[in-house]
């Protein structure tokens, strides 16, 4: 496609001014860019609107002179959702980025799409209050490209994925008109639920504008450890037992192979080792309560105990000061920056039944050895909510594009033991560009048309980031 007319591009420059436009080669370069370097955008122009109205009218100027338009957010994705092809143009959230109404009694937060997720965080925060929603990208990714993946993280185990964090949204349509769905209201059962259409749509329905979030109050004692365990069955069943004696206050429960573990442990900076002992499994548990009183440490310690003498776990650390808990989350959230050390590596975000982890890992890894001869699985992940990183990094022995070759034939093996396990190609990262061939293998012919079906009725020419998800 050739890139948009001057008359087309005359009338967004008009619409949004100086501040709201933009041709330079180093933004432009900025906006292009892929974290995981798979692909690389070409969109010759970026459009900064600030208002929601700005966005309409851009919408339906590119509407009128069809140009399609890739909706963008602090592009941290790795899905490739937000890169743009020759002639279609960015439009960045970020200067829509306040938090327009923060309410203590309706446990709400209303915020423009731009906002970063930290903000929200900071200014929850403030109001004694917690938005729960967290990652490793949050100082960065704005909620629109939260809401936009659907983004799972480090506490869905007990608050649940951005979709359950969400009661209302307001979205500019690919006709450049404003559905207005901005909504406190806990309880509304007045037909469709139109937010969930898009919320994990990936910006192909529409572009998200604001959001009106769940706040919950904020943590008062937060209890931390890093417990060794023989076993992924050992680690389910310290989960459950930990879900029951704390009253399910698990906030974090966190799976790593010993090669995920020592990964990090020896290329990260300024880490300490959190056992002496040597294990296969790690195991990071974190129970947080908002109660007055509570004493999170001594209900851990107890709960440590008897999955010791279960046999459940065969070591373990409860953190005494904010420094050893910060030590313990970067080992964890430093894994995949840790993995670039080792060379090349093939990556599945993949979920299964939580049972069902177990098995996930020892055929994945047995298959994955067979398939590559001394290749290395680094896997981790949000175990808790059957949300496994299947990551495997390069045979030292082998060149990393000779490597890299064999990116789809991993994928084939791993995502066909995932779906035979009941599971899911894609927990957290959404599809994108990366895995759209992979949904359309996987997905049943009923869903493949349903999806297009739901694309059809409300992007009928396909303006709004073509070429993603389906
Ligand atoms: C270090 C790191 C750790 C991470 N850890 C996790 C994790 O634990 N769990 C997890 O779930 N994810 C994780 N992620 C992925 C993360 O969820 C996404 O990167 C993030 O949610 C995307 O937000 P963004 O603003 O950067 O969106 P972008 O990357 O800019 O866009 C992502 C998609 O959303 C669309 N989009 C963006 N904004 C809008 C909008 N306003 N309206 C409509 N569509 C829009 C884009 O078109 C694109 O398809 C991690 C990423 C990084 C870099």
């Amino acid at each position: 496609m050739s890139r948009p007319s001057d008359a087309a591009l005359l009338e967004l420059k008009n619409l949004l001014g100086p501040k709201g436009f933009s041709m330079d080669d180093d933004v432009l370069a900025q906006h292009n860019a892929e974290a995981r370097g798979k692909f690389y955008g070409k969109a010759e122009i970026i459009l900064f609107p600030a208002r929601t109205d700005e966005v309409a009218k851009a919408v339906a100027i590119c509407a009128a002179y069809d140009i399609a338009i890739v909706p963008q957010g602090g592009n941290t994705g790795r899905c490739g959702g937000a890169v743009a092809d020759q002639g279609q143009v960015i439009l960045n959230l970020k200067r829509m980025n306040k938090i327009t109404d923060l309410d203590g009694r309706d446990f709400t937060v209303t915020v423009e799409a731009g906002a970063i997720l930290k903000s929200i965080h900071d200014a929850a925060a403030t109001h004694d209050l917690l938005f729960p929603l967290s990652l490793g990208a949050e100082g960065s990714c704005q909620i629109g490209g939260n809401l936009a993946t659907n983004a799972g993280g480090l506490n869905v185990i007990r608050y649940g994925n951005t979709r359950d964090l969400v009661l209302g949204l307001e979205v500019v349509l690919p006709d450049g008109s404003i559905w207005d769905g901005l909504s406190k209201l806990r309880k509304d059962n007045t037909g469709y639920d139109l937010r969930h259409l898009f919320i994990g749509a990936e910006g192909t329905l529409g572009i998200i504008t604001k959001a009106t979030l769940k706040l919950f109050p904020q943590p008062k004692h937060i209890a931390t450890a890093w417990v060794a365990v023989p076993t992924p069955d050992a680690a389910l069943d310290l989960l459950a037992l930990a879900r029951r004696d704390s009253g399910d206050a698990i906030a974090a429960f966190e799976l790593m192979s010993s090669f995920a573990h020592d990964t990090s442990v020896t290329h990260l900076p300024n880490i300490t080792r959190p056992l002496a002992s040597n294990t296969d499994w790690h195991v990071l548990i974190e129970l947080t309560s908002s109660r007055p009183g509570d004493d999170l440490n001594t209900l851990l310690i107890d709960i440590l105990d008897t999955a010791m003498t279960a046999g459940f776990a065969t070591d373990a650390t409860v953190v005494q000061s904010d420094a050893q808990r910060k030590n313990l989350w970067a080992i964890r959230e430093g894994i995949p920056e840790a993995q670039g050390f080792e060379g090349a590596s093939i990556k599945h975000d993949v979920s299964v039944p939580v049972s069902k982890v177990p098995d996930l890992l020892t055929r994945g890894m047995t298959a994955a050895k067979d398939l590559i001869p001394g290749i290395r699985p680094c896997p981790f992940g949000h175990v808790g909510d059957g949300n496994i990183h299947f990551n495997f990094s390069q045979p030292t022995d082998m060149a990393k594009p000779d490597y890299l070759a064999r990116w789809e034939d991993l994928n084939r093996v791993i995502h066909d033991i995932v779906t035979d396990l009941g599971g899911s190609i894609s927990a957290e990262h959404g599809i994108g560009r990366l895995k759209r061939d992979e949904l359309a293998h996987y997905a049943s012919a009923e869903k493949m048309k349903l999806l297009r079906a739901i694309k059809t009725a409300i992007d009928p020419d396909d303006r709004l980031n073509p070429g993603k998800v389906i």
